[in-house]
């Protein structure tokens, strides 16, 4: 469906703001999100999955808890959406395997308490070409990870919806 992209991904993160407030009280989320309208025709149910686990995964994999940093901007049409945490990073070598089907990062340290089948990514990634997409990682190996999603953005799309703003008039 078309949807307001800006408004799907703040009832998103109200939702998580819910569960930070009751069980991960050492996390913040700081939202860089436009006011503007941003329409995108996406599969909101398989959306909902792939932005919650991103930031599933940034619970799970920052033992010192911190700020998960949500951006939302468009550029060239294209719509990105970048999830930034500060947790333990993915090194250099795992970054192009993360969205591998049952791929963990092995390092005892870290998987050992940590539960996961190593789906998670993989789904997304299969979603996000789905939607003509992509999803993409850097981490530093040690400061955090930031997950970038872009989708195809329409001028198309957001004229009409503009059109229909000035018939509301
Ligand atoms: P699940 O299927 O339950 O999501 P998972 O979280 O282990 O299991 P993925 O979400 O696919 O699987 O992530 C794959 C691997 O990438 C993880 O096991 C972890 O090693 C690494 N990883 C993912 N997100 C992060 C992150 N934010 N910080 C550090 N490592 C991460
Ligand atoms: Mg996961």
């Amino acid at each position: 469906e078309i949807i307001n992209y800006v408004d799907f991904i703040n009832y998103i993160l109200d939702r998580f703001d819910k569960i930070i407030e009751k069980n991960y009280s050492n996390f913040k989320i700081k939202r860089q999100i436009p006011r503007q309208e941003i329409w995108l025709e996406i599969d909101t149910d398989k959306l909902s999955q792939v932005i919650d686990n991103i930031i599933n995964n940034a619970f799970k994999y920052s033992p010192n808890g911190g700020t998960i940093t949500v951006t939302v901007w468009c550029n060239n049409n294209k719509a990105f959406t970048s999830i930034a945490d500060q947790g333990i990073g993915i090194p250099k070598p795992a970054l192009s395997k993360v969205f591998d089907r049952f791929y963990r990062v092995d390092n005892s340290s870290r998987n050992s308490q940590i539960g996961g089948t190593g789906l998670g990514l993989s789904i997304a990634h299969d979603i996000m070409k789905l939607h003509k997409g992509d999803i993409q990682v850097t981490s530093d190996g040690k400061n955090g990870s930031t997950f970038t999603l872009s989708f195809p953005y329409s001028d198309e799309i957001n004229q009409e919806n503009n059109d229909w703003e000035d018939f509301a008039e």
